[in-house]
């Protein structure tokens, strides 16, 4: 049947999806070796810390926005069908204020705040709220319905479903990307055919990869028991142009995750106090809901977090090459996209594998 060994070296949401699609090919004989997996928390491995939900931030007509396109129905059917993938719909308000337009925030999420973005269409309820609706200070508003991912549950399935279908896990770290094609890594104790590389910010520094232009955006939030009606985000702060104001209640009692803050270049893996409070000021103020209207002290923190997003100058890079004889297909660089655009970033990797190892034409 002409069997290949994959190696995909990475276990965040980039490597655990790709994984997970090409396990459903049975030709693919995939083993995936990381240095961090799930239930791990660490400042090289982004996922963990993520909210995570479904709020895109790609432009339109970019191949960003055809990753995140087809993403939204796997997620919606894990959320339809899949109680126990711990994914769940949520209301989303996206708040926009105008004097944010030259903001780092503001400049990220310009898809986003648009009264008319592309993905409109994706969302049955999508509307502009009324401006008799408002919160002071807010220009113009949007809501829809979209998904919010308990990370803690949802990687751990990813997991499940992969070893489901024959996908065999191990530890490893590579200097070298080409190091993951020795037979010592692949479970078959043969040379991996094929790596898949999902290494996230570490791309960076690995050995064969080493893109520079993968930076990360540091991202600082709050766990808290509190619950939030719905999801809530918006365009800037007056606290600082990189500084964000999220909210959203995980599935399945994850807890209510407070963002944020979008800081280029900084690879601080501690919590700032400072900015942690703020964080919190933000967030109850924009949802009193929190705290039944009362203050901060009024929330009851489970966690301070810090996450890196690996953001890539110029998108996510899905591209085949060989290095050093072996091909290897990379899926690394999604910043803080990589949740929402997981589907569609890892069946285009999968496209890449298949092109390499076409099937035998049928006699
Ligand atoms: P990672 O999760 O970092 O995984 C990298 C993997 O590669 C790890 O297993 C690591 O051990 C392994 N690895 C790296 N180098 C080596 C090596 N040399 N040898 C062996 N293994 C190696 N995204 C959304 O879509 N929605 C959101 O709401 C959202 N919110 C976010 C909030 C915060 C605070 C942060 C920080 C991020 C958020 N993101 C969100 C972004 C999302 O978390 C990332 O885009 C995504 O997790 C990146 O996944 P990844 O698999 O590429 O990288």
């Amino acid at each position: 049947m002409g069997e290949k060994n994959i190696v995909v070296v990475g276990a965040g949401v980039a490597g655990l999806t790709t994984a997970l699609l090409l396990s459903r090919n049975p030709r693919y004989k995939i083993t995936v070796a990381a240095k961090h997996m799930p239930g791990d928390y660490d400042i090289e491995y982004a996922s963990p810390w993520a909210g995570a939900n479904y709020m895109p931030v790609s432009v339109r007509g970019t191949e960003a926005a055809e990753w995140d396109r087809n993403t939204w129905e796997p997620l919606a059917d894990l959320a339809r069908n899949h109680p126990e993938a711990g994914v769940h719909f949520q209301g989303t308000n996206i708040y926009n204020r105008g004097k944010d337009v030259s903001s780092a925030t503001a400049a990220w999420f310009s898809e986003l705040l648009s009264p008319t973005p592309w993905f409109k269409t994706l969302f049955d309820d999508f509307r502009e709220i009324p401006k008799s609706e408002l919160k002071p200070g807010v220009d113009n508003a949007t809501y829809f319905t979209s998904v919010c991912i308990n990370t803690a549950i949802y990687l751990p399935w990813l997991v499940s479903q992969c070893l489901k279908n024959g996908v065999v896990f191990k530890r490893a770290i590579f200097e070298h990307i080409a190091d993951a094609a020795a037979p010592s890594v692949h479970h078959s104790g043969k040379p991996a055919d094929l790596i898949v590389n999902c290494t996230g910010l570490s791309a960076s520094k690995l050995g064969g990869v080493e893109d520079k232009s993968v930076v990360p955006a540091r991202g600082q939030i709050v766990i808290v028991r509190n619950v939030a009606p719905a999801m809530f985000s918006i365009s800037g702060t007056d606290d600082g142009p990189d500084e964000a104001c999220y909210i959203m209640t995980r599935a399945a009692g994850g807890g209510t995750i407070l963002g944020g803050c979008y800081q280029k270049g900084n690879w601080e893996s501690q919590p700032d106090p400072n900015l942690a409070i703020r964080i919190m000021k933000r967030c109850v103020e924009i949802c009193p809901e929190l705290t039944g209207g009362k203050g901060i002290e009024h929330l009851d923190v489970i966690r301070h977090g810090v996450g890196l997003r690996p953001v890539r100058e110029g998108g996510t890079r899905i591209e085949k090459e060989k290095i050093n004889g072996v091909w290897t297909v990379h899926n690394y660089g999604a910043g803080g996209a990589g949740y929402q655009s997981s589907y569609g970033c890892s069946q285009a990797a999968v496209k890449l594998v298949d092109e390499t190892f076409p099937e035998r034409a049928k006699l």
